[in-house]
């Protein structure tokens, strides 16, 4: 065995301090297949890294993921490892998901207390929603017969040693949209002269808002927001056109189609209103996760065995996961571990300010080492 709980916590550290972009991991994977081939895993470099690890005779194969990217984000903590690369931070906490997932293959290479195979998918630009999909497109990963996925999320806000997860739903999707408006600019004097592209832009901010409770229920879980309103207006001039950009997340892909449709009819019937053209766009990024319900017994049952206090059927999360991809093909539990309720593991993801908690560290190894001992068992 390489690391102890101190060294583990110095390989987080140090993913922390030199933090790279979705797509451009590539010290942090060099870390990584480093490490994994130290341990006599079989690493395959693509977008991300696959390590293989094979004990005893048995064919079933499982698969545990952590993702590795950071965030555009100027980190305003004040560690001796805070990111040393300007504008971008592991402020979701990747850093920690990564050094788990290494602890694990350390034990499980240096034990092989199972049988089986343990696939280790250390995924790229996850943020983006980009790193599953281009790791299932350049096999080998989608050919592997894989019975089982894993991944699992910190969340800070809640306590050390909470575990939740759910069957069915747990995360949002995300679909992204644009509306143009072109109307036509004129004196600032004289209004009636134009057509007023921010009047008409309100007005489509304010009908989006009725989607959600006059047009779908209150307690549907989705939610839209208008994100950036861009203006081609000046000082004295009628803005002739507006670009409206937003964010829709939903829990399925009716709730997705349907936010689409209304946001449609709205920008059409405001089109007709003000005769001017209205263009929309709608994109989806992230699809839905769902729990399998194999897995999430299995995930339930580990985390209950570990001593971890478990929440079986917490409320799924609004926001997105890329892991979605990978547990649209596979059987999958995607789960969360607290981060801390108190200042600083609470302050929230995405925050210059967040901070991964490393007690979580162990935790989360030992759950993974006994998650594949249950579901690899060495008879
Ligand atoms: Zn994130
Ligand atoms: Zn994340």
């Amino acid at each position: 065995m390489i690391f102890d709980k101190k060294k583990l916590i110095e390989f987080r550290q140090d993913l922390h301090k030199f933090p790279e972009l979705g797509f451009m991991e590539k010290r942090t994977k060099s870390q990584i297949s480093k490490i994994l081939r130290k341990l006599n895993i079989d690493v395959h470099e693509g977008s991300g890294i696959l390590g293989i690890l094979k004990s005893g005779s048995n064919k079933k194969l499982i698969a545990l993921r952590a993702d590795i990217d950071a965030l555009p984000i100027s980190e305003t903590t004040n560690h001796n490892f805070s990111s040393q690369n300007s504008g971008v931070m592991h402020a979701c906490g990747h850093d920690g998901h990564t050094a788990m997932l290494i602890g694990a293959a350390d034990i499980l290479a240096s034990k092989r207390n199972f049988d089986g195979t343990v696939i280790f998918i250390f995924q790229p630009n996850e943020e983006n929603g980009l790193g599953a999909k281009s790791m299932l497109d350049e096999g080998p990963l989608s050919n592997l017969p894989i019975e089982e996925i894993y991944a699992l999320h910190n969340l800070p806000g809640e306590p050390v040693g909470q575990l939740s997860t759910r069957h069915g739903l747990i995360c949002s999707s995300e679909s992204l949209f644009e509306i143009i408006i072109e109307g036509q600019s004129c004196h600032a004097s004289m209004p009636q002269m134009g057509k007023d592209a921010i009047l008409i832009g309100s007005e489509i901010v304010q009908s989006i808002q009725s989607i959600v409770s006059r047009k779908i229920h209150s307690n549907s879980g989705i939610v839209i927001s208008v994100t950036e309103f861009i203006t081609n207006g000046n000082r004295n001039i009628l803005a002739g056109k507006v670009t409206l950009k937003g964010d829709a997340r939903a829990q399925s892909k009716e709730e997705r189609i349907a936010i689409e449709k209304f946001i449609r009819q709205i920008s059409k019937g405001i089109a007709i209103t003000h005769d001017v053209s209205i263009e929309v766009k709608f994109k989806t990024e992230f699809i839905e996760t769902f729990n399998s319900k194999r897995p999430t017994d299995a995930v339930i049952k580990i985390g209950e065995k570990i001593g971890l206090n478990v929440t079986p059927n917490r409320k799924p999360m609004s926001f997105s996961e890329d892991f979605a991809h990978f547990s649209n093909c596979f059987p999958g539990c995607f789960f969360l571990l607290g981060n801390g309720e108190k200042e600083p593991f609470s302050k929230p993801l995405h925050s210059s300010y967040y901070n991964f908690n490393d007690d979580l560290i162990e935790i989360g190894r030992k759950f993974w080492v006994a998650l594949v001992e249950d579901r690899l068992p060495k008879l």
